[in-house]
């Protein structure tokens, strides 16, 4: 497999691991956004989050759950982002399923998931997007 994410689990990439179980590995992004910046991936090679099983995606976001307070108590933040890039579009730059981390502290000049992209579509219509998508679950 030539992903980079499986050779940093199997260890013949090194990294800064912070957390290990069955299922999910951690570790520090080797170009942190702000000090603490942590991914948590599945060990399983899945490329899109839309492809995980509910099984998969519960077990990776336990994991982010547990790892995310710890991120917290080490750096004493102010709050963090938590979130996933899906698809090369979103800015999936690793094509295996990764959340990153984000420690945020106050002063710090981020953003929210809000000033990801702003398409300003409108609010009129928000009752048939939700009939649209709930037709579909
Ligand atoms: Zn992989």
């Amino acid at each position: 497999m030539d992903c980079i994410f499986c050779k940093i689990i199997s260890g013949s990439i090194p990294s800064h691991k912070v957390y290990e179980n069955d299922s999910v590995f951690a570790f520090l992004d080797i170009y942190p956004c702000s000090e603490g910046h942590t991914i948590v991936m599945p060990k399983k090679h899945i490329g899109l989050f839309t492809e995980m099983t509910e099984k998969d995606a519960s077990d990776l976001f336990a994991s982010v759950n547990i790892i995310s307070k710890a991120v917290s108590r080490a750096f004493n933040l102010d709050g963090m982002n938590i979130g996933m890039n899906v698809g090369e579009v979103a800015g999936q730059s690793v094509p295996h399923v990764h959340v990153h981390i984000i420690p945020r502290k106050r002063g710090d000049n981020g953003g929210s998931m809000h000033s990801i992209v702003e398409t300003n579509p409108g609010n009129e219509n928000l009752a048939d997007i939700a009939d649209r998508i709930k037709e579909l679950l």
